[in-house]
């Protein structure tokens, strides 16, 4: 059974009124294809659940309350310089048309999981807060501070001072959050101090002040540090699942932290966890902020929305993986394994293949082309093939055939016609030159390539040539390789008066 299935119907038992699943992440920056783990394995969840017959909802939340702590590198960092240390939410949009830094980020990467058929509810966090939602919970952990000391001290084995809040206030003066330092609660206010040296990243204004830490609508006050934040947050939401990778989840990582708030000082039932192992993307992984490498919207420049989805669906969700384009057949197989998948599910051959398959899907289920990937891409290499494609039905794919051979592809998969003869071709064997000059005087009545392939392969055969020296002949003067597509339709593509002519000049 999938996994999500198999995990719906143990949650079912639980008789939960409603269950509600979520996932977070901080738009810093271009959001990295990681990412998309999360989205889509909640997804899959939520979707199994509601099948079942659970009463379910999923959302997302986008953290935009969150300090810049760090100016991705495709940006400008003298622009972006002063904002260090306020929340993402006040600093503008690199682009025009978006109301501010983290909805630029978070919006490019909603794009992404929508079009690849997840659509959770967005949550932005600054709206839990100054809809007053976190209130409740920044009261409780105000309040029970000892507790929550304590519950640090015993987890990470170090000492908290007493002059220790679980909150930071957005500085009155400087707008900064990072830098400030909140030293009392008297019930009604916090007493704070706005730090030049308490990251290292940016100063603060040495502002002093009290305020009340309840946002409203006027305003957000301040946050909560986030793995205080995280199970207020499931309080406010009434999140019931939300699973997380490895590096939160481990032994004494922030979920165990968040999962003792909750249960000790929130009084909230832990949601159900599931962790889930990453993907490295050409053996590395990567952080939004830093800006290196593949960002969530870069997938969907090289894979359709449903194969991409496809590349997550059929992971061993406790398996770390590597997923590296750059590796010969990486693309092609992926492609190639999701039409085993499609044969799996309409003909029912592999239970488990089909569901994989059919949780791939965007939208309605659909049929993909039969044509092997790495034979669409010989083909787009070939004039004269558009006609072929269009009948095969696999003109969507041609575009991710077209970028898989300009990035990606070796040189060995790629079969430029030349347009002078080929050195390689000079050495052919008189055995050889006779048959091209044959292949040229018979390409006038061809009509069925399947048939010319076969009587090629006779031609040579009467000349004394063997398979690889038959088509090897055809290869080297055309496109000076010994190896290429299969070679009747190869000729068969080109202008019959450039064969003769190539054909009769060696
Ligand atoms: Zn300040």
């Amino acid at each position: 059974m999938f996994w999500s299935d198999e995990l719906a119907s143990k949650l079912k038992k639980r008789n939960l009124p409603l269950e509600w699943v979520d996932d977070m992440k901080t738009p810093s920056g271009r959001i990295h294809v990681g990412s998309l783990f999360g989205v889509v394995y909640h997804d899959l969840i939520f979707k199994s659940l509601m099948e079942q017959g659970v009463e379910s909802k999923y959302t997302y939340v986008f953290e935009n309350h969150d300090p810049m702590d760090d100016i991705p590198n495709y940006l400008d960092y003298t622009k972006y310089e002063k904002y260090l240390g306020m929340p993402l939410f006040k600093i503008p949009s690199p682009e025009a048309g978006y109301k501010d830094f983290a909805e630029y980020y978070a919006l490019e990467f909603k794009k992404v999981f929508n079009q690849m058929g997840s659509t959770p509810d967005i949550i932005w966090t600054k709206d839990l807060y100054t809809k007053g939602l976190m209130n409740e919970g920044i009261k409780k952990v105000l309040d029970n501070a000892d507790k929550v000391r304590q519950i640090y001290r015993e987890m990470y084995k170090k000492e908290i001072a007493n002059d220790w809040y679980p909150f930071q206030v957005y500085c009155e003066k400087c707008g900064k959050v990072s830098t400030t330092k909140v030293y009392d609660w008297d019930g009604k206010v916090v007493s704070y101090r706005c730090l030049t040296d308490a990251v290292k990243f940016t100063k603060g204004c040495g502002h002093e002040g009290k305020t009340s830490p309840f946002s409203d609508e006027s305003g957000m006050k301040g946050k909560m540090p986030w793995k205080v934040e995280w199970p207020c947050k499931w309080q406010a939401i009434g999140v019931t699942i939300e699973g997380a990778g490895k590096d939160h989840m481990s032994a004494g990582g922030s979920h165990d932290l968040s999962s003792l708030i909750a249960e000790k000082v929130l009084n909230y039932p832990v949601p159900y966890a599931f962790i889930y192992e990453f993907m490295l993307v050409g053996g590395r992984k990567m952080s939004s902020s830093k800006g290196a490498g593949f960002a969530a919207g870069d997938i969907l420049e090289i894979l359709p929305p449903e194969i991409a989805r496809f590349l997550i669906v059929k992971m061993d969700i406790k398996k770390q993986t590597n997923f590296d384009p750059s590796e010969k057949d990486t693309i092609p197989s992926l492609f190639d394994d999701y039409q085993k998948a499609a044969d799996a599910y309409f003909n029912k051959t592999d239970l488990d293949l089909a569901r994989v398959f059919e949780l791939s899907q965007v939208g309605k289920v659909k049929k993909p082309p039969m044509l092997r990937f790495s034979t669409l891409v010989q083909w787009i290499q070939m004039p004269n093939m558009k006609e072929k494609i269009k009948e095969e039905g696999v003109k969507e794919w041609v575009k991710y055939a077209q970028v898989w051979l300009n990035r990606y592809a070796p040189d060995s998969e790629s079969f430029a016609i030349q347009f002078q003869l080929p050195k390689a071709a000079e050495n052919l064997s008189d055995e050889q030159k006779e048959l091209l000059r044959k292949i040229a005087s018979e390409i006038e009545n061809v009509t069925d390539p399947e048939d010319f392939q076969t009587k090629i392969y006779e031609m040579g055969k009467e000349l004394g040539l063997n398979g690889k020296q038959t088509f090897g002949a055809i290869y080297l003067s055309l496109i000076g390789k010994d190896h290429g597509p299969k070679a009747a339709w190869l000729i068969l593509s080109l202008d019959k008066e450039f064969i003769k002519k190539r054909f009769t000049e060696i």
